[in-house]
């Protein structure tokens, strides 16, 4: 038996909708023997969470998912077995943080111009604190306010580039991204690039900067991507001669495509992540 690694999930302590406790206990419940949490920009819940994977007698990562500027476009780069006490990992999420305290003001401008009031103090109700508000806590609100049924839809109608609630953000550079988190201890992976709005050629593009910068893995299996993309991707891996990753993604029980511990296994003839954690995969191996 394959082990059950999930190397991304998200808390309260940023856009997700569980406690670091409950979902390192809805992970367990699940099946899950490795799990990562990795918030958005922040290691806030990363105490909590290690706590009850040592409670609950499962495998813990710390991690984090990092937001990025390439091309124009926002990337995800996650950063896994990081020392959440790191200087320049500490000060590297706390700018991009402080880039999300400004654009919450503007979305909720922009929304409010838009017909959609109180948005600002509507989305911070589900948020953790101004800076680490997401546009998921604005889709809470739009759908609190009937603005639409779900948040897919808030996404689809208001908070992407074209829609009137869309604030372009400057992220961290990549290979700042990626700096910090080698200065953490850990490795960084590039998350679902089967979700950017990148053309084929401008991927392989990122993909090839990303391994420059020191990436060391690509996110070949997790929510949204389909058969193929995991087929691609995995071939990618062996041609740039980096590790593979999988992860949900899971931002909560009612939100997220997939349930924790819930995506395929990865393809085999990949170099797993987690190859060189064996205290994490002593007793699962894999
Ligand atoms: P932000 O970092 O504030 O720009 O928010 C990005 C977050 O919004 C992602 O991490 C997802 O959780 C969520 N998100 C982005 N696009 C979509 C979408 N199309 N549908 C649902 N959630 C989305
Ligand atoms: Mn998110
Ligand atoms: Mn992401
Ligand atoms: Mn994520």
């Amino acid at each position: 038996m394959l082990a059950n690694i999930d190397l991304h999930s998200h808390s309260i302590c940023s856009d997700g909708t569980l406690t670091p406790e409950a979902l390192v206990q809805r992970a367990r419940a699940q099946g899950v023997q490795v799990l990562a949490l990795t918030d958005h920009d922040t290691l806030d819940g990363l105490p909590d969470a290690a706590a009850e994977a040592a409670r609950q007698g499962i495998g813990f990562v710390p991690g984090v998912e990092v937001s990025v500027t390439w091309a124009g476009e926002t990337i995800h780069v996650l950063g896994l077995r990081i020392d959440p006490a790191s200087s320049p990992l500490m000060d590297g999420l706390a700018r991009n943080r402080n880039g999300r305290l400004g654009r919450g003001r503007e979305i909720a401008d922009a929304l409010a111009a838009a017909g959609v009031p109180g948005a600002y103090e509507g989305a911070l109700r589900h948020a953790a604190s101004p800076a680490l508000l997401a546009r998921s806590h604005f889709a809470r609100f739009l759908v609190q306010q009937g603005f639409c049924a779900n948040t897919q839809q808030v996404f689809e109608h208001w908070l992407v580039p074209g829609k009137p609630g869309f604030v372009p953000q400057r992220w961290a550079a990549l290979d700042e991204a990626v700096g910090w988190i080698r200065a953490a201890g850990g490795l960084a992976v590039l998350a679902h690039p089967g979700r950017y709005r990148l053309s084929e050629t401008a991927l392989w593009a990122l993909a090839e900067d990303f391994v420059a910068a020191g990436g060391k893995g690509i996110e070949v299996v997790c929510a949204g991507h389909d058969a193929a993309d995991v087929q691609r991707f995995a071939h990618w891996c062996r041609r740039l001669g980096v590790a593979a990753s999988r992860g949900s993604d899971f931002h909560g029980p009612t939100e997220s495509r997939v349930e924790l511990g819930q995506v395929p296994p990865l393809p085999s003839g990949l170099v797993p992540i987690w190859a060189n954690w064996p205290d994490l995969l002593h007793n699962h191996p894999s």
